[in-house]
């Protein structure tokens, strides 16, 4: 272990990759703003067993993925690993329920998994979720839906793909895993371990298993759209005229399930084929039971969430994305002694007035001056000499045109910020 080096599954986000972020950030603030959610920022850490119920003892995430941790005062305290629970949380807590509703909340920020790092997939990784609480309206889970498709349109991304799938209510659900289960239940030693494991548990889960051996037993194995009641029949029909209706493309998958227990109705998966095996770029669905489960009273409720850094990659295996590095407005090249007294005054001045101006801080010669004002781009070179002072005068360069003029020190700015406008 090196200390000049990240822990494990962690990134620095700089340079021009952090443009990128705060580029697609700016795209979720914005769509997020048209579609009238308001931002939610819950704190990193919360009690451990907000996720425990919230997420579902029984999954990997609670299981095996977290960072749980007993703080010095004794209680036992989890890094955030995903942001629905501490949402529901908050919404409680705050009793948003008993203002107007529905309550449509978005988050964005960093999450924590003990996972085995690969491309795109950190420990301390970024989401962006939404959640709308307080209502069953099937055309929420068509928004939930529709937000992150047009946001992937907004951001340029052309090789996604919406699967769609309902997967009932406590009502109907029960039924079709007794039937799934008898199903399997004579081929089960031709599975694999992880699904041996979640048979008992969770049945449902072993249908989205990758292994070929497994995904051969399930190919004729029921489906749970056949089974739905006819209240989870009829809203999956609308969530789908809706998705028409709004020329929304989708596959229908009745085999996608999700890996939490509190999902009702409603799931659904972004994936893009660009990523190998684990190729989601988001998911989300109808979660009904959770409220509840948390405290509350019982709470209809939709959300959907994407991991920044895998969508990132994709945007980034297409090429579309890549964002404007920024441009400084000018660059002041000086000659020492005075002309640099008075150059950092007017690098302060032209600052003060909005324009992003640079200068030499290494003491360099006037042709590394010239050098280090071309690598970053700048848009004007100021060029200060003695006689330039002498003159109350300023050489200015615009460098996309290669034209040059001598300019009043006090009317430099004026030259500029026509420019930049
Ligand atoms: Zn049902
Ligand atoms: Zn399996």
């Amino acid at each position: 272990m090196a200390i000049t080096t990240s822990p494990r599954g962690t990134a620095d986000v700089f340079g021009e990759n952090l443009q990128n972020w705060l580029k697609l950030e700016r795209q979720i603030r914005a769509i997020c703003r048209t579609y009238g959610y308001q931002e939610l920022r819950t704190p990193m850490f919360e009690h451990t067993e907000l996720f425990q119920r919230g997420i579902g003892e029984t999954t990997d995430i609670v299981e095996k993925e977290m960072y749980t941790f007993t703080d010095r005062g004794g209680r036992s305290i989890t890094l955030r690993p995903e942001g629905t629970a501490p949402v529901v949380r908050a919404y409680l807590e705050h009793k948003m329920g008993q203002g107007p509703l529905p309550v449509k909340l978005f988050y964005l920020g960093p999450m924590f998994r003990y996972e085995r790092p690969q491309a795109g997939r950190y420990r301390q990784f970024h989401q962006f979720g939404l959640e709308v609480l307080g209502s069953a309206d099937p055309l929420l889970d068509v928004e939930t839906i529709l937000l992150p498709v047009e946001l992937y349109k907004a951001c340029g991304l052309k090789g996604f793909v919406v699967e769609l799938n309902s997967i009932g209510c406590s009502v109907c659900r029960p039924r079709y895993r007794e039937e799934l289960k008898e199903y399997i239940r004579p081929h089960l030693n031709e599975m694999c371990r992880s699904c041996q494991g979640r048979f008992e548990r969770n049945p449902l889960r072993l249908l989205d298993c990758k292994i070929e051996s497994c995904r051969a037993v399930l190919a004729d194995a029921p489906l749970i759209t056949d089974y739905l009641c006819p209240e989870c029949s009829q809203h999956f029909a609308q969530v789908r005229s809706y998705l028409d209706l709004l020329q929304v493309e989708y596959k229908l998958n009745p085999k996608l399930v999700r890996g939490f227990d509190y999902y009702t109705r409603t799931v659904f998966e972004v994936t893009f084929a660009g990523l190998g095996a684990q190729n989601a770029i988001g998911a989300g669905g109808r979660y009904d039971g959770l409220v509840e489960e948390v405290g509350g009273s019982p709470t209809p409720a939709v959300g959907f969430a994407v991991g920044v850094e895998r969508l990132l990659l994709a945007l980034e295996s297409e090429g579309s994305f890549a964002a404007e590095p920024p441009r400084p407005a000018g660059f002041i090249v000086q000659f020492g002694g005075e002309t640099k007294v008075r150059a950092a005054q007017l690098m302060y001045e032209l600052r003060r007035a909005g324009l992003h101006v640079e200068m030499d801080h290494l003491d360099r010669s006037v042709r590394a001056q010239m050098k280090a004002a071309n690598r970053m781009n700048a848009r004007w070179v100021l060029i200060l000499g003695e006689e330039e002072l002498a003159a109350q005068q300023v050489k200015l360069k615009n460098m996309d045109l290669g034209t040059e003029e001598l300019v009043d020190l006090d009317a430099v700015i004026q030259c500029m910020q026509v420019e930049e406008e």
